[in-house]
């Protein structure tokens, strides 16, 4: 492997994870992606990242080319479920729902969505702030006409945000971050966007919460709750609100711009840490690669998977297609087919082949016991357990 420096603190002392390249990798937008991948931690700050190199730039340039968002439901935005109920609610609402308890929302301003996709959080957002304006950028121009049509949209912009006039109120980065490959340096530039006072709003995946979320080959950086406030002070942010439970498995963060520029320690036993942490996870994703081989070896026919997301994705392609369907409960991917394999809701799954949760054991079990409420007779497999808690 080529020698590539830390994406936060510039060290060139990076550790591989030797693990991690006999896993297979997807791709954000849920397709199977090639193997062999690698992933580091740095032994200065601890971040996990995948290595900036020639490799990751043209990984990452070859899946942006044939981007598809949202696939399985024909664009709608994934759903999130409440763990005990199912209760269904868009990822955009219950963010700003949770949002709004912590901050208040003026009456009017200026709010740039980077990375808005196809303008899920701008609807949601002017829906519950009218008087708003709204502006999207993206780096394709896709989903223009429908995100010029929601309501207070002022602009979409297609390029880099960098390069758009004026400030704005709040800027919101929901599921960015983990694509930038500099992250302090990208949010540092940022500042100059943002007005006196003016709100950050981030979302990204937890890794340590989510360990599938290590094997999307498009992803630069895998941020633990430590590791992403590092960022933001090291860009000059002082961080207001912080959360790992807003939305499952992703870690939310509200901050301003500061003039401040804050030493940020990182001492070596986090970063070890963190190196341990990432090591038990990956680990856990073969283990959970493997069970599911097994149980597919043991059924003596194709499986069934829960989900049709990344998790699924990723189990699949271990799978070496020894997968028969998915089951969801989200409708809007219910009655299409991912991987070329029917989406099935809980009720209409076989019976006689066994379904595997990809998905963390906690989260398993409480949905599993949502399921069987549904269809006492599937036959479900959960994935192991881990220990380790975050540090
Ligand atoms: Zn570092």
């Amino acid at each position: 492997m080529k020698t590539s420096l830390c994406r936060i603190c510039d060290s060139s002392s990076l550790e591989e994870i030797e693990e991690f390249t006999a896993l297979h990798q997807v791709t954000s937008d849920c397709r199977p992606w090639s193997g062999g991948g690698h992933l580091v931690t740095c032994r200065s700050c601890g971040t996990v990242q995948k290595p900036h190199d020639e490799r990751w730039v043209s990984d990452c340039r070859a899946i942006y080319s044939d981007y598809e968002l949202y696939t399985q439901s024909s664009g709608i935005e994934q759903a999130v479920f409440e763990a005990d109920s199912g209760m269904a609610t868009t990822r955009s609402e219950q963010l700003l729902q949770r949002i709004a308890e912590c901050v208040s929302i003026p009456r009017s301003g200026q709010l740039l969505d980077i990375g808005c996709g196809n303008g899920s959080f701008l609807r949601v957002f002017g829906s519950h702030a009218p008087q708003w304006k709204l502006w999207g950028s993206e780096l394709h121009s896709r989903y223009r006409q429908e995100i010029e049509k929601i309501p207070g949209v002022e602009r979409f912009h297609h390029g880099p945000a960098e390069e758009l006039p004026g400030d704005f109120d709040w800027i919101v980065l929901l599921h960015v971050l983990e694509h930038v490959p500099n992250p302090v340096q990208y949010l540092d530039q940022l500042r100059s966007k943002l007005r006196t006072n003016g709100t950050l709003v981030i979302e990204v995946p937890h890794h340590i919460q989510n360990p599938f979320e290590l094997t999307i080959a498009d992803h630069a950086c895998h941020f633990s709750s430590v590791v992403l406030q590092r960022i933001l002070t090291r860009a000059r942010y002082a961080v207001e609100s912080f959360a790992d439970h807003w939305i499952p498995r992703e870690l939310s963060a509200l901050a301003r711009a500061t003039d401040v520029r804050k030493s940020v320690g990182s001492p070596v036993e986090e970063a070890s840490a963190a190196a341990s942490i990432v090591r038990s996870r990956v680990r856990w994703l073969a283990d959970a690669a493997n069970l599911a081989r097994q149980s597919a070896d043991q059924a003596g026919c194709p499986i069934g998977v829960f989900g049709s997301s990344i998790a699924a994705t990723w189990i699949t392609t271990e799978l070496d297609s020894s997968v028969a369907f998915f089951v969801d409960e989200d409708p809007s991917r219910v009655g299409r087919t991912h991987l070329g394999h029917p989406i099935l809701t809980p009720k209409r799954a076989p019976t006689d082949v066994p379904i595997y949760l990809a998905l963390p054991r906690g989260q398993a079990e409480t949905i599993a016991l949502r399921l069987q409420t549904q269809n006492p007779s599937l036959n479900l497999i959960l994935p192991p357990e881990w220990n380790e808690e975050e540090p």
